[in-house]
């Protein structure tokens, strides 16, 4: 249906930007998560055109294998920092980050809580693991603590949510979640996707927003999104990250991420400490194209992070919608079951920092 629809994998011939070209027309973009614009910033650029002209495309090893460069080490040290952790560990994708650490440090007779929105790649962690999967409803710290109330009290307990949930733009409440975990001696990871270089005084994602930095046991990111490139990572503290180096097969099996992708990323960390007007920018577009969705009646849901839903529940209309946008010349995605719940389809809209007034004017 999807596909009869035309708006199935459609063809762009650029994605990163504030207008693209589809099917020879220019429409701007709100269907990438390129939230500060570094994905081709000129700094972020060449950062990696050097490295790719000085170490050519691939690694073409493992980790482990010889393929760990000096590259790799500084990237996960800088990230360790930015997160106010003391150690990190990447991989070549967010997803591979929740699927390689969730399963090693939840096995059998251990548990694993987690919000019902979180994504697809913590509930595959999840169910990857031997442990006890429980799920609470969305944000409801209530049924939280209900569930933690199910465990025993001497089983280890992991606590795993989205920071920004990726389909309605909401913030975990982490300050709540971290205080239930002290009381009910749990563990708590956070899904820092759609946080990171996003929220926070100087973008550090939900921890800093939270004045929880430091105090999370495990941060993981993507370096996919306000960080341009592609790979994610767990900042944790040194025994968890050393463990994970060890046990983690996605890490251990796979190929080291590719040199300009690490370069350009480390350049984009440089980006965010050196211009925070991007970050400004970035809440500019946000507000104003939310409260302007708003102002004209449509339904944002609790969005409040810069994924900004319009919730239309019936999935016929979401795509009719996506092809009348698409005609406007706006790109935006639909997002249907089983991205989210049948009858909450929805189109999603992520704003860049580097559209322009007219832009969000015209969208
Ligand atoms: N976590 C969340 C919350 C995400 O939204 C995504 C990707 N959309 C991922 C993890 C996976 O990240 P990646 O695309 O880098 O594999």
């Amino acid at each position: 249906f999807f596909r009869a629809q035309g708006v199935f994998l459609r063809e762009v011939s650029s994605v990163a930007q504030p207008k693209i070209i589809l099917r020879g027309r220019e429409l701007i973009m709100f269907g990438c998560c390129n939230y500060l614009g570094l994905a081709t910033h000129p700094k972020v650029k060449k950062a990696a055109a050097e490295a790719l002209e000085k170490y050519g495309m691939s690694t073409s090893s493992s980790r482990i294998a010889g393929g760990t460069m000096e590259l790799h080490n500084l990237l996960e040290q800088k990230l360790a920092e930015f997160e106010g952790g003391e150690d990190c560990i990447t991989y070549d994708m967010g997803y591979l980050a929740n699927l390689g650490c969730i399963p090693v440090l939840v096995t059998k007779n251990d548990f694993v809580i987690t919000d019902a929105k979180s994504h697809a790649s913590i509930i595959d962690g999840c169910f990857l693991s031997g442990g006890t999967v429980l799920v609470y409803r969305h944000n409801d710290m209530q049924d939280l603590e209900k569930q933690l109330k199910k465990c025993k009290w001497k089983s280890n307990k992991l606590i795993v949510t989205d920071g920004v949930f990726s389909m309605d733009g909401d913030i975990a409440r982490l300050d709540v979640i971290h205080n239930l975990a002290q009381e009910h001696n749990a563990a708590v990871m956070v899904d820092d996707a759609h946080a990171v270089g996003v929220l926070g005084e100087n973008g550090k994602g939900t921890t800093e927003y939270f004045n929880l930095m430091g105090r999370i046991d495990i941060v993981m990111g993507t370096l996919s999104k306000a960080l341009p490139g592609l790979g994610g990572f767990i900042v944790a503290r040194k025994k968890i990250v050393d463990y994970l180096r060890s046990a983690s097969r996605p890490f251990i099996f796979n190929l080291s991420l590719p040199p300009s992708i690490v370069a350009g990323v480390l350049a984009a960390l440089e980006v965010i400490r050196e211009e925070p007007k991007l970050r400004q920018n970035l809440w500019r577009n946000v507000r104003y194209l939310r409260e302007n969705l708003q102002k004209l009646g449509y339904n944002t849901g609790n969005s409040e992070a810069a994924i900004i839903p319009v919730i239309i529940g019936n999935d016929i209309k979401t795509y009719q919608m996506v092809r009348m946008l698409e005609h406007l010349g706006v790109f935006v995605d639909a997002m249907v079951y089983p991205a989210v719940r049948k009858r909450e389809s929805r189109l999603r809209l992520t704003p860049m920092a580097t559209h322009s007034p007219d832009d969000l004017q015209k969208a």
